[in-house]
């Protein structure tokens, strides 16, 4: 075999065709590494849909990188062969391909960084890391904002972010006049609940890959938590457009007033369920951004949703990376409350008798989903109430969710959930009674704990 160029490696949530990965690709020359491995899926005990989800968009890409030409090493979990863990299986394709460079786009995880660095390293190969394309800040803007700074706001990153980006942006200043429609937000649905309002996101159907994908799962990580009866995610980008479309359509008018509510057995409510399919980048923020504004530009979805999505992927989920690689390693350690409980079994059974919990849990071990407020005001908030070691909190949070990389999960769960930063993110811990829960939705009807009594 000659030898190659690039051996150009493309992790799991790096499923972009546009990717600078891809920058300068000599079919003639350099080969595409993909490798799926069980240690991704044990390093903590995650949902069986999360790595379905992983694994069958893995395929899909691989499918499109094959058709492209692109010669392609893929290692299959199921292989006799395969090692188990992706730094030995990249050792391994160093080792065959005698690559004279090794091509990575930064990865998400700095567990993963360390890893491809050390094993580039005790190889004596080069090793290229690119820029992350798909963000619209880069790690070293972030910290550059983030020196000197005690508290990190939030609101202040994302006016950064609107005027860098001019999303929502207008010569005098934001849409709209203002930067921020809270007020016109964070409404409940009352007793009567969503009703006629709501439409159930599209479904996919589990095709031939992902009915494979599925079938291995449950034969290789049978005692691993959730169910993969339901699984309806797109595992394509063409599918993640179409998604994309069926939320701006049906759900995104809605998004804004009832995005911190909550009904039982409605998983998903007005919620996009994009997040996994940004986090792998089937989807660029970037082409939800423009879909979203357009939609308000046209006249079709009021600008208090807008704003308030708009937020969540411009503000939130730029600032979280942000904040994950300035702080990191250190970060993981924080523990300002001195936090101490182990996490009760029922976070892995939903077998609680206090409904909002039995709720927010059993829905995800279905469907591998809960949406923010589930995440932060119930699960979240009985953990942080309950005095739960935080790195039991942030392994349940990476492993349950199909969205759960660490980047965004870490922050969200460390910082946001559980304070353990002492106020770096947050200005003040999300603490608050059942009457919260009890305001937002319809959980608290025939529970047997009472909203109404704070401690006892
Ligand atoms: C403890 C905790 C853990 C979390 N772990 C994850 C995780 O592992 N992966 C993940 O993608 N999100 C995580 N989030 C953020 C948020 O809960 C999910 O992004 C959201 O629920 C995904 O559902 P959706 O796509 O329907 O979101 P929508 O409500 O429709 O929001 C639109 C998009 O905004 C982004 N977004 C919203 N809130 C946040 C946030 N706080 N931080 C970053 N991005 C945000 C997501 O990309 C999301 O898809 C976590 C939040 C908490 C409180």
């Amino acid at each position: 075999m000659a030898r190659v160029r690039d051996l150009v490696i493309v992790l799991g949530d790096q499923l972009d065709h546009s990717s600078a990965a891809f920058d300068g690709f000599d079919a003639a020359q350099d080969v595409v590494w993909m490798a799926e491995v069980s240690g991704e899926s044990t390093h903590v005990l995650s949902h069986k849909v999360r790595i379905a989800f992983f694994l069958t968009a893995m395929r899909h890409f691989a499918a499109e990188v094959r058709e492209r030409n692109y010669p392609l090493e893929y290692r299959r979990l199921d292989a006799s062969d395969n090692r188990g863990e992706l730094g030995l299986e990249l050792r391994a394709a160093i080792d065959k391909f005698k690559p004279q460079r090794v091509v990575v786009v930064e990865p998400g995880e700095q567990r993963v960084e360390v890893m491809v660095k050390g094993v580039a390293n005790a190889a004596g190969v080069t090793l290229e890391i690119r820029a992350d394309r798909h963000f619209y800040c880069s790690r070293q803007e972030f910290a550059a904002w983030a020196e000197g700074r005690k508290q990190l706001r939030m609101e202040f990153f994302y006016r950064e972010m609107r005027k860098k980006s001019g999303i929502l942006m207008e010569r005098s200043g934001p849409a709209a006049g203002e930067w921020n429609f809270d007020t016109d937000n964070r409404k409940s649905f009352g007793k009567s609940g969503p009703g006629l309002l709501l439409s159930a996101p599209l479904q996919f159907a589990p095709d031939a890959i992902t009915c494979e994908v599925i079938e291995l799962v449950k034969r290789r990580f049978p005692k691993h938590p959730g169910s993969l009866d339901h699984f309806d995610f797109p595992v394509t980008a063409a599918n993640a457009r179409v998604a994309l479309d069926d939320f701006i359509k049906h759900r995104l008018p809605e998004f804004g007033a009832f995005q911190d509510a909550m009904w039982s057995d409605e998983p998903y409510l007005f919620h996009s369920r994009i997040s996994g399919l940004m986090n792998v980048k089937l989807l660029n923020p970037r082409t939800v951004l423009m879909a979203v504004e357009d939609a308000y530009r046209r006249g079709e979805a009021p600008i208090a949703s807008v704003e308030g999505f708009v937020r969540q992927i411009l503000g939130w989920r730029e600032y979280v990376r942000g904040v994950y690689w300035t702080y990191m390693p250190k970060y993981l350690g924080r523990n300002a409350l001195n936090a101490q409980e182990n996490l009760p079994d029922f976070y892995w059974t939903g077998d609680t008798d206090m409904n909002c919990l039995r709720q927010a849990i059993g829905q995800t071990l279905t469907h591998g989903y809960a949406h923010h407020i589930q995440r932060l005001m119930v699960t979240g908030l009985f953990a942080l109430l309950f005095g739960v070691k935080p790195v039991e909190v942030h392994k349940w949070y990476l492993a349950i969710y199909w969205d759960a990389v660490e980047w965004v999960e870490l922050p969200n769960t460390v910082g946001m959930s559980q304070y353990c930063d002492g106020g770096l993110m947050g200005s003040k811990p999300y603490i608050a009674s059942g009457k919260y829960i009890s305001r937002m939705s319809n959980y608290c009807a025939g529970c047997r704990y009472k909203p109404d009594e704070a401690i006892g």
